[in-house]
């Protein structure tokens, strides 16, 4: 390990890994610190969760060859279908009306993670693991970045540090920056069901009185289940037996994917908004999950998070040709404020949905049934929300289309 580095990437999940992989031909020296073993990251229980991932990701995925080694592993969605449990309102996308191949892919969080670590070991790039970020002190030339490594404690130094450390990101509180949580007061359930009549490739979005309920395409017969609940809700869910918890999931979402059977273990996610005050502070910027962590209901962090990465990359790789300091306090500001536009559009649209889907109040109920009613029946309103899910409503970065 050398002391000192152009660039080192606190957290080596998503985003820190797949940002890695972006730069690992740049020539920059560069590490990725992370606070866990591979064997922890691959054994965790979150990485059962399902990922839907927008059709602009997978092109950002394929441009970073990434997706190459896991499209195998990823089932398309043909077709969303959005309904309001109770009441009269429904919409439905379709990829033949879009003129696409499939509005989106859901993968496992697990078979992302694995894929991107081994590509980033092929790459040979540098990994400090298991080791956690616990001091920072950011100087005019470079920033010195405190690490411990069980009891061992060591220093390094590099002109521009990454957070790409998750949603409690140590990053973000050694940089003080603050934060606005929104408590939702709701946990997210995830689990696999086999269906007794084919899903046909169809993602399911269903707004109930508890919560949403997504059931997401996998394989031929599977589907992965995002439900969100109470806290109380999801605690006896949690606690009851799997008879019961099928039983109300049964009698949620109805018979339209005919008899389901659980087919995985039950995970709670507990769910809140946090959301960076700001995104950059010295020599150091915050990515992904560390600069907004948001409610899954829309399926957009990881999303999100890859948006950053690529961002970042393109003008990362234009500042170090152009013999640039690439922690310059200008350059991160355009950064952030090249980024800026995007999180305020998705954490607001993610937190709009949670509000206005989460109760049966009378007058939110009125207006999201309206609302889909009229959505199913406008082409345009209907192909706007098609490009939202599908990741395409931005400008498509560059390196999307580099190669
Ligand atoms: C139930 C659920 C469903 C979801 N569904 C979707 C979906 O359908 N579509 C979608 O786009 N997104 C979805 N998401 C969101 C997606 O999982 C996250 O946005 C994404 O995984 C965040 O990646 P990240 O790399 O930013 O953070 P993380 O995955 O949290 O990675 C952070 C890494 O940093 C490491 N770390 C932490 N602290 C330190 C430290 N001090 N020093 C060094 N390393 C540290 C951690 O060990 C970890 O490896 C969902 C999330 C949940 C919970």
């Amino acid at each position: 390990m050398q002391q000192d580095y152009d660039l080192l990437i606190a957290g080596g999940g998503l985003a820190g890994s797949c940002l890695a992989l972006a730069l690992k031909d740049t020539g920059l020296r560069m590490a990725i610190v992370e606070a866990n073993t591979r064997e922890q990251l691959y054994a965790s229980p979150s990485g059962d969760r399902a990922l839907a991932l927008a059709d602009g990701t997978v092109k950002m995925l394929e441009a970073l060859g990434i997706w190459q080694g896991i499209r195998q592993a990823a089932t398309a969605i043909k077709t969303i279908h959005i309904s309001d449990r109770g009441h009269f309102g429904k919409a439905r996308l379709s990829a033949q009306k879009e003129n696409v191949d499939a509005l989106g892919y859901v993968i496992s969080a697990r078979d992302i993670e694995t894929h991107v670590a081994r590509l980033a070991s092929e790459a040979n790039i540098e990994l400090i693991c298991p080791a956690r970020v616990v001091g920072l002190m950011s100087g005019d030339n470079a920033i010195h970045v405190s690490l411990k490594h069980g009891d061992e404690s060591f220093s390094l130094s590099a002109k521009l540090l990454i957070g790409a450390d998750g949603g409690s990101s140590s990053v973000r509180k050694l940089l003080d920056i603050s934060q606005k949580v929104t408590e939702y007061g709701q946990t997210a359930l995830v689990t696999m069901v086999k269906t007794s009549v084919p899903h046909n490739n169809t993602a399911y979005e269903r707004f109930t009185a508890s919560g949403p309920l997504a059931l997401l395409p996998v394989g031929n017969n599977e589907c992965a289940v995002v439900w969100t609940r109470t806290d109380e809700d999801a605690k006896a869910l949690m606690a009851g037996s799997e008879k019961d918890f099928l039983s109300e999931l049964q009698d949620c979402f109805g018979y339209r994917l005919g008899e389901l059977a659980l087919a995985a273990p039950r995970r709670a996610f507990p769910l809140s908004l946090i959301r960076a005050e700001k995104m950059v502070s010295g020599r150091a910027v915050i990515i992904g999950n560390a600069a907004h962590q948001l409610h899954p209901v829309a399926g957009q962090g990881f999303n999100l998070g890859l948006r950053d990465v690529v961002v970042l990359a393109e003008m990362l790789i234009q500042q170090h040709g152009d013999i640039q300091d690439i922690g310059a306090a200008d350059f991160l500001n355009r950064y952030a404020k090249a980024r800026q536009k995007d999180h305020d559009l998705v954490v607001g649209f993610t937190d709009n949905v949670v509000r206005i889907f989460s109760n049966d109040w009378l007058a939110p109920a009125l207006i999201r049934n309206i609302g889909l009613t009229l959505l199913d029946h406008i082409p345009a309103a209907k192909a706007l929300l098609a490009r939202q899910a599908m990741g395409l409503a931005g400008r498509m970065p560059r390196l999307g289309r580099r190669r």
